[in-house]
């Protein structure tokens, strides 16, 4: 992608009603933009980040065995009744009035619409286990929407539901997303802690929640300094400094919620109805917990990790392109150099934005390291008359030169 193409709005001051650096080093680097408190549009530069965060998310969870749908925003009382909470989840659910003057409100979660789903479309436990999930745009009436993409009041999601004939099928695959979790944290380039969740709004069974630490979170979470043992700073009895495991120290850090599981068990079951007939004939509850990784927050959340003061280093599975080719001067030889390297990173398959910009060399390096594509490569004048470009990567300070075919083959590692 030539950069004189992209949508990319580089922003010099910070803005002002935006504290966090996710949302700081977004809405300067181009990424996102904002339309009112906790409601961001989400660029193309953006957008590629989502995109690829998304695709690890769905090559994960494919390899559970679950699979994708889509289903509304838009929410009518009815099913949300058999639960009670129509009237539970407001004043965080909206809910407004159709020009008929009907109730209607916008879904924060799936629970009771994908229940409605599978409790009209199955009837055996044969058709069980059954393993739903969705990217979603969510709504959710924060009182005080802040910390930039962490908490907004409309936001990317990814909802996941499974369906058993028994519970220990139900903690069996429970336990596999939770595996599944932690490979999709790690693939992002994300050290996630799994801990038992305080009790929510969602439901009184023990849930968990996946923790980073980071330093826009608005979480806190205890680790020990020598063991793996990690607890919700809530959960923590009060004045505890030692680990109970081991006792060595132990640390509190703030931190960001990407992820959450819960088990509902047969609670659906009974408040919605939901049956399924048994080996023997006889009537089987079908048990359901529910898996969720917030994307837009996930992105902000790598962004809250990532950085440094001169902008964002994206980790290159996420990054909206491996490659920023930074073209000095705009003599015809370094244009054609420039060009012809573009062309040859493509061919190799490497997603690449090329700087094809009139703009002094001072400013490109600055938006470069703002922008935070993993590698830089320079071509300058100095390096076509040395048959080379100069790279390095945005983490690290040291430059290099060397051959195209070099770089290529450094790439493609
Ligand atoms: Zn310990």
């Amino acid at each position: 992608m030539r950069q004189s193409h992209l949508f990319l709005p580089i922003r010099r001051e910070p803005p002002k009603d935006e504290t966090f650096a996710n949302a700081q080093l977004l809405l300067r680097a181009g990424f996102a933009d904002k339309l009112m408190a906790g409601v961001f549009s989400i660029f193309p530069a953006g957008l590629g980040v989502v995109r690829n965060i998304e695709g690890i998310v769905r090559d994960e969870l494919q390899k559970t065995g679950a699979v994708e749908l889509a289903m509304p925003s838009l929410q009518q009382p009815k099913i949300w009744e058999e639960t009670g909470r129509w009237k539970t989840l407001p004043p965080e659910m909206f809910q407004f009035k159709d020009r008929a003057d009907h109730p209607i409100g916008l879904a924060m979660t799936h629970e009771e619409v994908v229940f409605d789903i599978v409790r009209r479309n199955i009837q055996s436990f044969r058709d069980l286990p059954l393993k739903l999930y969705q990217f979603q745009t969510k709504f959710r009436d924060e009182p005080r929407p802040k910390s930039g993409l962490m908490r907004g009041r409309e936001f990317l999601m990814k909802d996941l539901y499974s369906f058993h004939a028994t519970r220990e099928d139900l903690e069996e695959y429970y336990e596999e997303v939770s595996q599944a979790y932690d490979r999709i944290f790690k693939r992002c380039g994300l050290k996630a802690v799994r801990v038992e969740a305080p009790g929510g709004i969602f439901t009184k069974n023990p849930s968990h929640e996946f923790q980073v630490v980071a330093e826009g979170g608005e979480d806190e979470i205890a680790l020990c300094k020598n063991c793996d043992f990690a607890k919700n700073a809530e959960l923590l009895e009060k004045g505890i400094k030692k680990c109970p495991q081991c006792s060595a120290t132990i640390v509190r850090h703030i931190s960001s919620e990407v992820g959450n599981i819960f088990r509902f068990y047969d609670k659906y079951a009974k408040d919605m109805n939901g049956y399924v007939m048994g080996p023997q004939g006889e009537n089987l509850p079908i048990f359901l917990a529910s898996y969720g990784i917030g994307i837009s927050r996930l992105m902000a959340t790598i962004v809250e990790v990532f950085h440094d003061e001169r902008g964002i280093m994206w980790p290159e599975s996420v990054a909206p392109f491996l490659v920023h080719i930074v073209q000095l001067g705009d003599g015809e030889v370094v244009k054609k150099e420039a060009q012809k390297i573009y062309a040859a990173l493509q061919e190799a398959g490497l997603e690449v934005l090329y700087d094809d910009r009139e703009k002094s060399a001072g400013e490109k390096f600055m938006e470069a390291d703002l922008v935070g594509i993993p590698w830089r490569v320079v071509v300058s004048a100095k390096t076509v008359a040395q048959g080379k470009v100069e790279v390095k990567k945005r983490s690290e300070d040291k430059a290099e030169l060397m051959t195209i075919e070099e770089l290529v083959k450094r790439l493609k590692k």
